[in-house]
């Protein structure tokens, strides 16, 4: 008799936990209505079926903009389950990016949030259009399928369109086999226990809501509260009754600066993990002296998951995003591809079963982005010290040339974050008539902060070339979704600071 094969469908995996843990919480909701994993299961059955009953098959696309439900979850699942590519959508997304993306991807079916938009969709192409509220309803009709695709380790899973800030969006692909070896490395890296709740806040379009976190969930067969969007007050109450969060660093800001949050609410929690954009030194430490917490800091990127990770037992140090995960390997590498010594910095590339498998539509990108020896470049620019400890200095496109010198924004960033009164800041630089670029320090305070100030801050701690020319003082800081600082918006806004010099 042939061996059977092995089948590599992360629903799988997650089909395997929905059987034994069936009357087990999964998706708790405020409203009451909390779905077990048996609930999950029988709702993904019938999106499965409305997808197979549209005709929509293993490699077909679904491209999809929906608010955040366990519905939405069982679709996701769905799709996994038929060995179709899940292409998630911003909820923010413009009717451009929309066009932009179903040019892109040429999806089988369109899910979006607005029938309107789903109207004008319909009237340029011809695709199946549906909206996120009657898929739902039509799915609760259609009959069960329970048949799970058998798939190779390299079939895709889905596709991720980076939110990079220049240049048109490109959609990383990954893996069935990418997504489940992450997924594991991260229950065993964080230690996942049989009775967590992860309070969940984020975004489900993204890699960090949508993969990190339900995948630690639906694999080890716990709960997480399902929050619509993160609202300081109500998570804050949500914490006595949780035992993990994953935040963007925004999130970490604003509970420090809500009254009620203390070492109380927090005496139920087992761990505070941050990623998708650098938590300042000075969060970090502000946490630990409320709570007696030390947010435990990751890196990652929809190209690859997470690669990085402080660790759960051990000393987590501010300012670090901790050591490669197992499995693995990241490298810190010059211009020329120069594999580089303790403490220089230069680009991190990665390789590992993680690593996506290049970009949909873009061979010659993917070419480019990816070493002859199969190293992914990632764009940030960092250094590892002498255990291993990898620092973020900021992305290779932020990195600041002023008369010829490089200044790397991380570095002076900690450095003015501890200027009394200032609550955050970022580092630019613009176009400069004698250094070619000035570096400027945009500075959200509760008091003026003057460039005498700054300068006197980082005086005997940095050479003066990277000191800021100017600085300047702003309500808040412009961010995305994923509490993204978007320098490129900054440096637009900033561009002709030094003309007249
Ligand atoms: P995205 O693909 O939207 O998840 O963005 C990935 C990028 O976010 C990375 O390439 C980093 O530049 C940034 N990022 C993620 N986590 C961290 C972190 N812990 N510290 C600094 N930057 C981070």
């Amino acid at each position: 008799m042939p061996a059977q094969r092995k089948n590599h469908n992360l629903y799988a995996r997650v089909s395997a936990v929905m059987s034994a843990k069936e009357q087990a919480q999964c998706i708790l909701l405020d409203e009451g209505e909390d779905w077990s994993y048996g609930d999950l299961s029988n709702s993904v059955g019938r999106f499965a079926g409305y997808l197979c009953e549209k005709d929509i098959e293993k490699g077909d696309r679904i491209l999809v903009q929906t608010e955040k439900s366990a519905d939405a979850v069982a679709l996701y699942l769905a799709c996994l389950q038929l060995g179709v590519v899940y292409v998630p959508v911003n909820t923010a997304a413009t009717m451009d990016e929309v066009r932009y993306f179903i040019d892109d991807a040429l999806p089988s079916l369109v899910v979006l949030l607005e029938e309107n938009r789903c109207a004008e969709v319909r009237s340029a192409y011809s695709i199946p259009v549906i909206d996120s509220r009657s898929i739902v309803v039509q799915a609760q009709q259609a009959k069960t399928r329970e048949e799970i695709a058998i798939l190779d380790v390299n079939d895709l899973a889905a596709i991720l369109y980076t939110s990079g800030t220049t240049g048109q969006p490109k959609g990383a692909m990954l893996t069935h086999g990418n997504l489940r070896s992450n997924a594991e490395t991260l229950l065993s890296a964080w230690g996942w226990q049989g009775d967590d709740i992860l309070l969940h806040a984020l975004p489900i379009y993204h890699v960090h809501g949508l993969f990190v976190a339900i995948h630690c969930v639906l694999l080890s067969g716990t709960a997480m509260w399902f929050l619509p969007s993160f609202d300081v007050k109500h998570v804050v109450k949500k914490l006595s009754q949780s035992t993990v969060i994953m935040g963007v660093p925004t999130y970490y800001i604003r509970l420090l600066k809500e009254e009620s949050f203390n070492e109380q609410v927090t005496s139920n929690m087992r761990l505070f993990i941050s990623g998708s954009a650098p938590l300042s030194e000075q969060t970090f430490h502000q946490f630990f002296e409320r709570t007696g917490h030390r947010i435990l800091e990751r890196y990652g990127m929809s190209e690859t998951i997470m690669l990085t990770s402080n660790p759960l037992e051990g000393e987590r140090v501010a300012g670090t995003v901790g050591f490669e995960l197992p499995g693995v390997e990241v490298r810190i590498a010059d211009s020329d591809g120069g594999v580089l010594p303790i403490d220089a910095v230069g680009q991190i590339e990665v390789r590992g079963p993680n690593v996506f498998e290049g970009y949909w539509n873009k061979p010659d990108k993917t070419a480019t982005e990816f070493t002859k020896d199969g190293f992914f470049k990632t764009g940030d620019m960092a250094f590892k010290d002498h255990e291993g400890r990898v620092s973020i200095v900021g992305r290779a496109k932020d990195l600041v040339i002023s008369g010829g010198l490089n200044v790397y924004p991380a570095e002076i960033e900690t450095l003015i974050d501890e200027v009394e009164g200032v609550e955050e800041n970022a580092v630019i630089g613009v176009p400069h008539p004698d250094f070619g670029e000035g570096v400027v320090a945009v500075v959200v305070a509760k008091q003026p902060i003057t460039l005498t100030m700054v300068r006197s801050q980082l005086r005997d701690k940095v050479a003066s070339y990277k000191h800021p020319k100017a600085v300047v003082q702003v309500g808040e800081l412009p961010k995305n979704a994923m509490g993204k600082i978007q320098k490129n918006v900054l440096r637009e806004q900033n561009a002709d600071l030094f003309e007249s010099n």
